[in-house]
């Protein structure tokens, strides 16, 4: 596809400047609510990639030795820009994605809170000392930036996830190569100029755009030293391999199938709304968000009261008021989950709550599928198997906690989990006894503040450090252990053999 003069372009950045591509492919960025085409993305050649690394591997000589005061004052002056322009930033994104105005502030809100952390930075990228390790013999490490790292990023938190990743590795020291959904790379783009804005020098951060081709282009380049991804377990298990054997630290965070608990002890009423919000709201497009819960012993009664608290959401546009639910993010999106609906029916689960075809006035064309409820399922199902990433849950019932357990544990992907009770004891438990990386207690959606690290078990997550937290600044730098002696001038000889002198 050729570039039509009368839509804009979206732009790659290189070398701190922001150039057009000379591609021949081109993608249109829809608006989910109303199809119109907001801009253009390039897929970029293999030459401008070479060059967003080169001039990423340029930067890094002075780079990495800029004082960790200048790399923490840019974050500082980066997160009061995002705070300035976080109307700006959420317009864009809803505009593009379809998530709501109050949800795309939360989104970037979130990232937000990880440069806020990057700022931070004097006190994470500290080494360890342990003083006379042998008779006048000191032993410390650095954390020392790896060089050029890279970024893949997954079109649902289009602002929150490559501030997880490219404000952490600049802060560290680093360069990066950000690639950044094709779905909707413009919020991203936004937050890039924001950056350089607050001073990231030319070349320390670059963007480029595409899909496979960048991806694999990326996973192979010999001058890129770690990857980060988030997406889908199909695509990050691929990205894990071809990084890997190309000798790259990786990490990847993937795919989801998030179950909830509910005891019989539960606050109803908060219970039910934290099920709602946390089921359908962004259009259960998060990969935290609550796909399946599991309604335990006379808990299974709630079935209707479930249902007509899903039925109080309102089905809008992302930028009207009082929206609870916006449009999938696309065409495909909308068949995708509209076909997965009609399957559950076709497998014989129980459909409680249509949400296809829902009307919407004033948005005719747009992605929308309401909040969808299924009961009766069972773990055989497509519904159940495939993560469907639009509103619908699924419930499913267990006799005791201990057998709801043991269901989440034997599903694939350990992403995030919830018990809804009022019992200690039994929560407790929960916590112990399950396989899954982000635990909630009365909380339907644990994603984890910038202090602490995302993580995930099983098919969720490859690669032993998590984004942001502590465990990301051991990800994006290596330890170099140091032993030192200094000798007193006045000291004249001594034994020839070195390992005698540790003692
Ligand atoms: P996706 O895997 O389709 O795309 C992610 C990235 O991979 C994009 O940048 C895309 O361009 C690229 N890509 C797509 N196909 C590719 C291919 N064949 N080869 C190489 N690269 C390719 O994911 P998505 O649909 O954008 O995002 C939704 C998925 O992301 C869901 O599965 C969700 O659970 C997951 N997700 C996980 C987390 C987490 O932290 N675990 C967070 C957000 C989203």
């Amino acid at each position: 596809m050729t570039t039509s003069p009368s839509i804009p372009t979206v732009k790659l950045l290189i070398g701190g400047e922001f150039v057009e591509s000379t591609t021949e492919q081109w993608r249109d960025i829809v608006n989910p609510a109303t199809q119109e085409v907001l801009a253009r993305v390039p897929f970029a050649t293999a030459d401008e990639i070479d060059r967003a690394v080169a001039n990423a591997k340029d930067a890094f000589r002075t780079w990495r030795k800029t004082p960790i005061g200048a790399r923490s004052r840019v974050f500082l002056k980066y997160q009061q820009l995002i705070r300035e322009n976080m109307k700006e930033l959420a317009a864009i994104l809803t505009a593009e994605q379809g998530k709501t105005l109050a949800d795309a502030e939360g989104d970037v809100f979130r990232g937000l809170e990880v440069v806020e952390h990057a700022a931070g930075i004097g006190n994470l990228q500290l080494g360890e000392l342990a003083n006379n390790v042998a008779s006048g013999v000191d032993t410390y490490t650095l954390l020392q930036p790896l060089g050029v790292c890279a970024g893949i990023t997954p079109f649902n938190f289009p602002a929150m996830i490559p501030l997880w990743m490219f404000p952490m590795a600049i802060a560290t020291g680093n360069t990066f190569v950000l690639k950044p959904s094709e779905q909707d790379p413009m919020v991203t783009m936004r937050l890039a100029e924001l950056a350089l804005e607050a001073g990231v020098p030319p070349g320390v951060l670059n963007v480029v755009h595409g899909g496979a081709d960048a991806v694999n282009a990326i996973c192979d380049h010999p001058d890129i030293k770690a990857v980060s991804f988030v997406g889908s377990t199909r695509v990050g298990t691929h990205v894990y391999n071809r990084a890997s054997q190309a000798g790259k630290r990786v990490q990847c965070m993937m795919g989801a199938k998030n179950h909830a608990i509910v005891l019989p002890d539960a606050h109803k009423e908060q219970t039910l709304n934290n099920l709602a919000g946390a089921a359908f709201g962004a259009a259960g497009q998060r990969c935290m968000a609550l796909s399946v819960v599991i309604l335990v012993g006379e808990a299974q009664a709630w079935i209707p009261d479930l249902v007509a608290k899903a039925q109080t959401l309102k089905v809008n546009a992302g930028v009207e008021a009082g929206t609870d639910v916006g449009p999938l993010v696309s065409c495909a999106a909308l068949d995708r989950v509209s076909g997965l609906i009609e399957r559950g029916v076709q497998e014989g689960a129980r459909l409680e709550l249509d949400g296809r075809n829902p009307s919407v006035a004033g948005y005719e064309n747009g992605n929308f599928v309401g909040p969808t409820l299924f009961s009766g399922v069972t773990p055989e199902m497509s519904i159940y198997r495939e993560e469907i990433f639009g509103p619908v849950l699924c419930i499913m019932t267990a006799a005791t906690l201990d057998d709801a357990i043991a269901l989440i544990n034997a599903n694939p992907n350990g992403n995030g989990t919830a018990l809804f009770t009022r019992s200690g004891a039994a929560a407790r438990h929960f916590q112990e006894e399950i396989d899954v990386g982000q635990v909630g207690i009365n909380v339907p959606i644990p994603v984890p503040v910038p202090m602490f690290s995302f993580t995930g078990s099983r098919a969720s997550k490859l690669g032993d450090l998590g984004p942001y937290g502590k465990q990301v600044v051991q990800f994006y730098t290596q330890t170099k252990t140091i032993t030192e002696r200094w000798f007193d001038e006045n000291e004249v000889g001594g034994p020839v053999n070195t390992t005698i002198n540790l003692k």
